[in-house]
């Protein structure tokens, strides 16, 4: 099942055959996989970028394409569990993206646009995080301001949400078109990046760790596992710390402008939408209306959430719409919601668990671990997949 994301071709790669000898070795060409080619094709390491199946076949080819600064949690709800200064400092590093990706759209159209995002919030617990959230936001000097109801465009006004908060700095972009220029700068750069070419077992040696799929045997010095929430079905130590999660999402047809065109982000995150530049709406969500249901790596279309999604893509247009494409994706939680990155063991290194909100926060990972790995320099330490320890040892 593809995504409207997928009629995008994200470049043109070989199959793995044989043996092949590199210093770094990337599993998995998500988001992650492709900003760790990017960073590191200019490392004058030998790096090979592998995927099970093409770059873009995860959940970063199967988002909603928006592009918000911060992990999943609003700044007030992070700062209860990671204490102000730490959350403040993740979301430094993640509105660092926004540089980064305007650099790359400076020289490849992926449909960047800088439009600011809305999150609305329907309900009394939420009201309270979006307003304390603007606070919070106003101290650290990130800019934010509270939008009334009677402040939103008629269309959301009419879905009833109570209270929301405007980030003038988000935006949205085209997902796979991202990841090709990302991979495009990395094989200009010498990353060899393959497709077709699943990892199947690995076992470190004093040299580094031997890497086998069906056909080929990498030897790498380093390893970085950026398999998101594929890793436990190929890595069992740590599939109790990677649960994975079924999202579904639609696209309708090209249509007239509605009265909002930048990302919403509503319902305690669950809901999102926006329309994109070619009069197309982008609408996921519902999961929580399944969430015992929606759990696994199967792509399978939930019958239910899609009709909803089409009749708020419908509320949101005023008019009945047609969809186009309906695709499912699945993305990793992890126990304490908080991702897992740095150094796991040996040679190996980890970057996955983004807890449903991986746009800003994979190149911000991807960044951390090149740096980790090339220097020593210490990840964002909420997020130290040391806390995990040094399974399966
Ligand atoms: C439905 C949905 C909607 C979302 N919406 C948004 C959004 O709008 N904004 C946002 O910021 N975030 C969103 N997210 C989250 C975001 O998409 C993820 O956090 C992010 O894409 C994770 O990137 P990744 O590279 O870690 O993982 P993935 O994109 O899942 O990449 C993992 C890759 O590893 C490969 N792989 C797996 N096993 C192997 C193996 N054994 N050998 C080799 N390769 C392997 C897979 O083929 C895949 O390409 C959404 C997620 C979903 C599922």
């Amino acid at each position: 099942m593809e995504s409207f994301w997928h009629h995008q071709s994200p470049g043109n790669f070989e199959v793995l055959r044989g043996p092949l000898i590199v210093d770094v070795l990337v599993i998995g060409a998500g988001y992650t996989g492709c900003w760790l080619a990017y960073w590191l094709r200019d490392s004058g390491l030998r790096v090979a970028v592998i995927d099970g199946q093409t770059p873009g076949y995860g959940a970063s080819g199967r988002n909603g394409g928006l592009l918000l600064q911060g992990p999943a949690q609003l700044l007030s709800e992070l700062s209860q569990v990671l204490g102000l200064d730490n959350a403040r400092d993740i979301f430094r590093w993640t509105r660092r993206t926004f540089d980064w990706v305007q650099r790359l759209a400076d020289q490849y159209d992926f449909d960047y646009r800088v439009t600011g995002s809305l999150y609305v919030g329907g309900d009394s617990t939420e009201r309270d995080s979006v307003e304390k959230t603007v606070d919070l936001m106003k101290e650290v000097s990130i800019p934010a301001r509270v939008v009334p109801r009677v402040e939103q465009p008629l269309s959301i006004q009419r879905l009833g949400y109570d209270l929301g908060a405007w980030f003038p700095d988000d935006g949205m972009m085209h997902p796979v078109k991202l990841m090709r220029a990302l991979l495009a700068e990395a094989q200009a750069g010498g990353v060899r990046v393959y497709h077709k070419s699943r990892a199947l077992s690995m076992e470190e040696d004093p040299h580094g760790a031997r890497v086998v799929g069906s056909g080929f045997a990498i030897n790498a010095e380093r390893v970085v596992i950026a398999t998101n929430a594929y890793t436990g079905e190929w890595l069992a130590p740590l599939k109790p710390f990677i649960q994975p999660v079924r999202g579904q999402v639609l696209a309708t047809e090209p249509l007239p402008a509605i009265d909002h065109v930048y990302p919403v982000y509503a319902d305690h995150g669950f809901n999102y939408w926006h329309q994109r530049p070619d009069g197309r709406l982008i609408v996921g969500g519902f999961r929580h209306l399944a969430l015992d249901e929606e759990v696994g790596t199967d792509l399978v279309l939930h019958q239910p959430i899609q009709a909803r999604l089409h009749q708020l893509a419908a509320d949101l247009a005023g008019r009945p719409v047609t969809v186009t494409d309906r695709w499912a994706g699945t993305m990793a939680m992890t126990p304490d919601h908080r991702p897992l990155w740095g150094h796991w063991r040996g040679p190996i290194w980890i970057a996955v668990g983004y807890n449903g909100h991986g746009g800003t926060v994979a190149p911000v990972a991807a960044r951390m671990v090149r740096d980790n790995l090339i220097d020593g320099t210490p990840v964002f330490a909420p997020y130290d997949v040391a806390r995990i320890g040094k399974t399966g040892e």
